[in-house]
């Protein structure tokens, strides 16, 4: 028999940790965490787990034995195949024992070695490099009888991938997440058509945007952050995920095109440095003339940091105070503390170019960046364009695949999609956390 069970992601935004079983072969499709589960107990980056064990007592990771490096049971899992390295679907990796082989893109692999170089992680001591197998797109690899096809597709994170995977029950396809709207649309189309062609019986589905879908392209947000950059007197601050590198290179277009300097963070700078040998990427460089890279004030810079902190192009908050007028300040809330001595200039302004929030921690952090731009009279504008695709498009993602059955995961409210997609000819199940469904 055949069984999927959903161990995140059911009815919740992220934390997919999907498992595949074929007879006696057992596959995890991400191995993320739920933000939302995980913010009953903890916060992070203060409050994190210190007791990897307590994980399954509280229910954030599955219960299941001979999975993770803290036990000594028989190994019980073949493979975890990661879709893309956002932490909501990778961020327990760190606590899958070592032999149990971790698949995932090539631009993937390197990011998350520079996660575990940056000891970005929340749990664990990061991924081991020698537990790591890559893949490319098309490239097909096999777990004992189950064949996996690897397609890349679109999202705010570069190596991200869907998958079509062939049981002895049927055929099952993956979306991971993804969008029609990005700057690379035709690689989600790629998978598409991959999946259309191969005739899907179940399709698991992210449906993120069902309840709040903000239409947008990237180009439409680098002309929106242009004219906001072009006719901003002072500073231009700005806080987008280190791991969007399409908003990355949108801004570096916008620097470029406005006479500015784009001040990365150490964090954008070391990820950066790993990215800028892939091929595929297209990476603006570090010794590029647009770009600069941010030094805070620390008492001891840690390894990695002192890779990126050398050099003519390292500037710090006196600096930027000189410079205002042709700067791009890349800050988080965490590095808000510099602008004490940055002193933005009247006319400065602050864009936000990431998700709303959308949890509790989120709020409140949100409140805060609010007191610190009251306090230098920053007006916040929102400049963002989602990494999820749009209902519509994926009413039509479905409508091509044709699978028998439906799975919408990684969503808030799966019974608004179940009833939007009702016109088509395919059963959709609204999964239950820790249910087992058949293939
Ligand atoms: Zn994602």
């Amino acid at each position: 028999m055949g069984w999927l069970v959903f161990y995140g992601g059911a009815g919740e935004v992220g934390g997919n940790k999907i498992l595949l079983e074929d007879g006696d072969v057992r596959v995890f499709l991400d191995f993320g965490i739920s933000f939302t589960q995980m913010g009953k107990f903890y916060s992070a980056p203060f409050r994190r787990p210190r007791r990897e064990e307590g994980l399954v007592e509280l229910g954030l990771i599955p219960p299941i034995k001979g999975v993770y490096n803290f036990d000594k049971a028989e190994t019980s899992v073949d493979a975890v195949i990661v879709s893309h390295v956002h932490m909501d679907h990778v961020g327990f990796l760190p606590l899958i024992r070592d032999e149990i082989p971790v698949f995932c893109g090539e631009t993937a692999a390197t990011m998350l070695d520079a996660f575990t170089g940056m000891e970005k992680w929340i749990v664990g001591r990061g991924v081991r490099k020698g537990s790591v197998r890559t893949f490319r797109t098309n490239d097909g690899f096999r777990v004992g009888g189950v064949e996996v096809r690897p397609v890349h597709v679109d999202h705010s994170v570069p190596g991200s991938y869907g998958f079509v995977i062939h049981t002895s029950e049927g055929t099952v396809a993956y979306t991971g997440d993804f969008r029609t709207h990005g700057a690379r649309s035709e690689l989600t189309m790629d998978f598409v058509s991959a999946a259309e062609g191969e005739g899907v019986d179940v399709l698991i589905v992210e449906a993120t945007n069902i309840s709040n879908a903000y239409v947008s392209s990237e180009g439409e947000v680098r002309e929106k952050l242009h004219h906001i950059v072009n006719n901003t007197d002072g500073l231009v601050v700005t806080y987008f995920a280190s791991t969007d590198i399409d908003r990355l290179r949108t801004f570096y277009e916008v620097a470029e095109r406005s006479g500015r300097k784009l001040i990365l963070s150490a964090k954008q700078a070391y990820l950066l440095s790993k990215l800028e040998g892939d091929p595929h990427l297209r990476v603006p460089s570090l010794r590029d003339k647009c770009i600069m890279v941010f030094k805070k004030k620390k008492k001891v810079y840690k390894g990695w940091e002192r890779e990126v902190l050398e050099g003519e192009t390292v500037v710090e908050a006196g600096d930027i105070s000189k410079m205002q007028r042709e700067a791009i300040l890349i800050a988080s809330l965490y590095d808000f503390e510099e602008l004490i001595e940055v002193k933005p200039a009247p006319g400065s302004c602050y864009i936000y170019s990431s998700s709303e929030p959308f949890n509790e921690e989120m709020e409140i952090d949100f409140n805060k960046t609010r007191n610190w731009l009251e306090h230098y009279g920053l007006p916040q504008y929102h400049v963002h364009v989602s990494g999820h695709i749009m209902p519509v498009e994926l009413k039509k993602v479905v409508e091509r695949i044709k699978p028998k059955r439906v799975f919408p995961v990684h969503c808030e409210q799966p019974e608004v999609f179940a009833k939007f997609i009702k016109g088509i000819k395919t059963d959709t199940i609204i999964p239950l956390a820790g249910e087992r469904y058949t293939v």
